[in-house]
């Protein structure tokens, strides 16, 4: 091909765009890419949509419960190796595979979670009613981890060479007590390369999360000496203690702006009903917009538990067999943290949308997107196209039409952020 009709064409507006950028203000950032191989790339989701889905299907029929997404993982190994990548599996557990680009020093990850919220013996065999696909973990994220290999698939065949590297990687412990352990420790190994992380989670295309909700999980235990219930009566009783905290507690006022909020899940203790416990715990979930508010919040935790252990000693009237003790434990933190509005990320997501035709609402949520932007990484996450819905339940669907766009939407936003590599480069 000769040299001028390849192209690279990174203009200071997007090249389609009828209508002002969104973030005009900084559109001389936007790179918006339109090369023959873009195009082939674009042109290949329509041909493989068939593919694309039985990906969806195979993978999400691999069970991959939370600290268990080993199986999982070799498949879509193989799958991105069958792309041309070169893949590894890290000590984690994250399958990361490599597509070199002209500039190895900086990286662009493009990231889907392996796990899933469901236990080992759940039945995760994918029934069809229509078009429609049922089983648990589907959408979230069979969606984002099928994109992930159909868009590697769709770079491979039409011989896309990035400018910076791009990582796709398919991450574990996304879900729950996982606590993004896969995303911190890709971020840990690529820091200092690390230019941006797009993650891909779940269904459609009317989202981007780029500011990450903080959220902090911790688990209070009050243990004491137990006993009788008759005779020992009078000690005093860890759960009548997280009771009195647990009151104290849902009492704390928190600000409606900056949104904040909290929620016992679970609460566990006592061995029968006429014995005076030993142990009794509660575990609490606390989210907030701001991480001073989070901070504020989980100090009140502690000092209701403090403040509980306390009532139930003073109004004890046997303290002669030992007194409580307690402990706060956090089982889990994701960090806060916000995309710039004028970042060259969002300004490439925002032409990938004009381009597509799609309008998208930024949101709050707490996603693997969370790890980056906490250490100060451009990073957002949105869906993989097509629809879905009953994420974390046994009810959860999916609907693949519509998918293309979802999946040109990201690619666009991939390439408008890793650049493609100069003719000289290759
Ligand atoms: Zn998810």
């Amino acid at each position: 091909m000769k040299h001028a009709a390849l192209w690279v064409i990174l203009l200071t507006m997007p090249v389609r765009s009828a209508t002002v950028p969104h973030n005009s203000r900084h559109a001389s950032t936007t790179q918006f890419v339109d090369t023959s191989e873009v195009r082939a790339a674009l042109a290949w989701f329509a041909h493989n949509l068939t593919w694309i889905n039985e990906q969806q299907i195979r993978l999400s029929e691999i069970p991959a419960p939370p600290f268990q997404e080993a199986q999982r993982a070799f498949a879509v190994k193989a799958l991105l190796a069958s792309s041309g990548l070169e893949v590894q599996i890290d000590k984690t557990g994250n399958v990361i595979g490599e597509l070199r680009g002209a500039n190895e020093k900086e990286i662009v990850v493009l990231s889907a979670h392996l796990d899933t919220v469901f236990p080992a013996a759940t039945d995760v065999k994918v029934r069809h009613e229509g078009d429609r696909l049922l089983a648990p973990g589907i959408s979230d994220n069979g969606t984002g981890l099928a994109a992930l290999v159909a868009i590697a698939r769709a770079c491979h065949e039409s011989r896309i060479k990035p400018r910076r590297t791009i990582l796709f990687v398919a991450d574990v412990g996304e879900e729950g007590e996982g606590n993004l352990r896969g995303m911190r420790a890709l971020v840990d190994a690529y820091k200092p390369r690390l230019k941006a992380v797009i993650v891909m989670d779940g269904s459609g295309t009317d989202h981007v999360t780029t500011k990450a909700l903080a959220s902090r999980r911790l688990e209070a235990t009050i243990t004491g000496p137990g006993g009788h219930s008759w005779s020992d009566f009078g000690m005093p009783n860890p759960i009548n203690a997280l009771v009195r905290a647990s009151v104290r507690f849902i009492n704390t006022k928190v600000p409606v702006a900056p949104r904040t909020t909290f929620n016992i899940g679970q609460i566990e203790g006592g061995t029968s009903v006429n014995s005076i416990p030993y142990e009794a715990k509660l575990k609490v979930d606390i989210r907030s917009e701001s991480e001073d508010e989070l901070a504020k919040l989980e100090s009140a935790l502690r000092e209701c538990i403090t403040a509980g252990v306390r009532d139930e000693m003073e109004s004890s009237r046997d303290r002669s067999k030992g007194k409580l003790e307690w402990k706060v434990e956090l089982l889990g933190n994701r960090p806060g943290g916000e995309l710039p509005a004028n970042s060259s990320l969002l300004a490439a997501l925002r032409s990938a949308d004009e381009y597509v035709g799609n309008q998208s609402r930024v949101e709050r949520s707490s996603t693997d997107a969370n790890v980056p932007l906490s250490n100060g990484i451009d990073a957002l996450s949105i869906g993989a196209g097509g629809t879905g819905g009953g994420a974390h339940s046994l009810k959860e669907w999916y609907e693949p039409a519509g998918r293309e766009l979802g999946l040109k939407r990201v690619l666009l936003t991939l390439i408008g952020v890793s650049g493609i590599a100069e003719e000289k480069a290759r």
